[in-house]
């Protein structure tokens, strides 16, 4: 105990002329070792969306050990105390050997290093014992630098990467700004072309290297120009492509075109083992809120978090009784569960669906009825200040630094991350707005879609649904009664099982 003391004081001595250089110096961060108490070289700090990165070619640096990568698909790989750590641009996953483990926040990409949310990641080295502890070295906050640019040049359109998807292929075309406002245009010519068309855009045709493609054979070869002022890039296509949607990121600055192919699997190559993964067999059932969090409360003093518990209760019982599908609950009694905890139960448990159960306010007494959501940045006002709503829960979590803030290009990277199960989510949301329609009263508000924190991470399909507002008198004496909110419970479970029985049916007729 003692020697641990005095060494962290020297250190402590050391780092004071570091930290008195603030002004001009970088933040930075400086990590324990476990096994030695030694201080490593400190690493600099990057801030994106007031959250703080660090990267990891200067993490293998200050541990002294080689990265292994894979540039097509942003992996990399380096050992630390015989631990195996993966690390993939864009998503909340970190694999040390073949664990998986969720971080609030994906991981950056940028000039060819992957960013990872420092304080999650910094956990995890802990947890793992690599690390004892870490210490910030307060300074300038700086960004992730951009990519480098000859001074002169005037191209914007620099790269394209092609990435192989689950449900598809995505697109990537890195630019040096924003084409956000640009009205980028993406569309299919009979099945045979994929066309591309960035107004603005400015590329060097002649250098122009062509990316690999990937091996799914959807996109063949692909055609450069530059007409006027517009870029247009045009792939040769094989096979079905469902729909095509154009989205925008900012870190890198770059647009993203998703194809999406339909939902097909070839029953030839599916194995038993593999149908049984594909198999709805268990489903985690969140009620939203809890303990100190009461979530949205009646004026008649009737609280969202016991509205919810019921609900999920009822149906959880329904679901345990009539099938043999296994049932997890976030929380099965009055207990605060912090949001980010909820999809991390979901992940661990290996769910299959996610439903978080939720009740509504609304400024306006006269709102009412029940609405399904996805998770997507918002669409409307209305729907976002739903979101804002039940995302204010955070306020009353210990530590709220580890969503930082989620401002609309983390909602992409989230919304991305999540794209191999958005079709079926909104599949299900579908589902059971049509369940809700034959069961309760009111207004059916349909489905929509926002930013809910609550969603974000899940890996498996998920929605959040509203099943009336306590701010309105009649939905409140509804929900009020047992067997309106046994209705309620009924309906889900009927959306859930015919959910499951179309989507295995799909999959043992291929
Ligand atoms: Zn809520």
């Amino acid at each position: 105990m003692i020697r641990q003391n005095t060494t962290l004081s020297l250190a402590l001595l050391f780092l004071i002329p570091i930290l008195s250089l603030g002004e001009t110096q970088q933040t930075e961060v400086v990590f324990e070792r476990y096994s030695s108490g030694t201080y490593l070289k400190p690493i600099p700090v990057y801030q994106v969306a007031q959250l703080n990165y660090i990267a990891v070619m200067d993490l293998a640096g200050a541990f002294e050990v080689n990265v292994f990568e894979n540039a097509q698909v942003r992996k990399k790989v380096f050992r630390l105390n015989n631990l195996k750590i993966k690390l993939s641009a864009y998503t909340h996953y970190v694999m040390i050997d073949e664990r998986v483990i969720q971080m609030p926040h994906p991981a950056i990409y940028q000039n060819e290093d992957i960013y990872l949310p420092l304080a999650a990641f910094s956990e995890i080295l802990k947890h793992e014992k690599i690390v004892r502890n870490f210490h910030l070295i307060r300074g300038v906050p700086q960004t992730i630098p951009e990519i480098q640019q000859p001074a002169a040049s005037i191209y914007n359109i620099n790269n394209v990467q092609i990435v192989e998807r689950a449900n598809g292929v995505m697109i990537r075309i890195q630019t040096a700004k924003s084409f956000r406002e640009a009205s980028v245009k993406a569309w299919l010519n009979r099945k045979e072309w994929l066309y591309i068309t960035i107004p603005g855009g400015q590329i060097d045709v002649v250098n122009f290297k062509e990316p690999p493609f990937p091996n799914d054979g959807t996109l063949r070869k692909m055609v450069v120009n530059q007409l006027d002022d517009v870029v247009q890039l045009s792939f040769r296509i094989a096979g079905d492509v469902e729909s095509v949607d154009v989205l925008y990121g900012d870190y890198p600055a770059e647009v993203i075109v998703n194809l999406r192919k339909p939902y097909t699997i070839d029953s030839r190559h599916l194995l038993n083992k593999e149908r049984e993964k594909w198999r709805i067999d268990k489903i985690v059932l969140d009620a939203g809120h809890g303990g100190k969090d009461s979530g949205t409360i009646s004026p008649g003093g009737l609280q969202e978090k016991d509205v919810a518990l019921d609900v999920v209760q009822r149906l959880g019982k329904l679901i345990q009784e009539r099938t043999d599908v296994q049932v997890v609950y976030t929380r099965n009694s009055d207990v605060f569960i912090p949001l980010w905890e909820r999809t991390k139960i979901a992940n661990e448990a290996g769910g299959k669906l996610f439903v978080s159960v939720h009740v509504n306010a609304s400024k306006n007494r006269s709102a009412s009825g029940f609405e399904t959501f996805l998770l997507r940045p918002g669409k409307s006002q209305e729907a976002i200040e739903v979101a804002e709503l039940e995302n204010s829960a955070v306020r009353l979590e210990e530590d709220q630094t580890r969503y930082g803030d989620l401002s609309s290009q983390q909602l992409i990277l989230a919304t991305m991350a999540q794209s191999a199960f958005m079709r079926n989510s909104e599949t299900l949301a579908a589902q059971i707005q049509e369940e809700f329609d034959k069961e309760l009263q009111g207004v059916n508000r349909g489905v929509k879609q926002a930013g809910f924190i609550v969603l974000i991470g899940a890996s498996m399909p998920n929605v959040l649904v509203e099943l009336g507002f306590l701010s309105n008198s009649r939905d409140e004496s509804r929900l009020k009664r047992a067997s309106y909110r046994q209705k309620a419970a009924e309906a889900i479970f009927q959306a859930l099982i015919k959910y499951k029985t179309r989507h295995e049916t799909l999959i043992s007729a291929g």
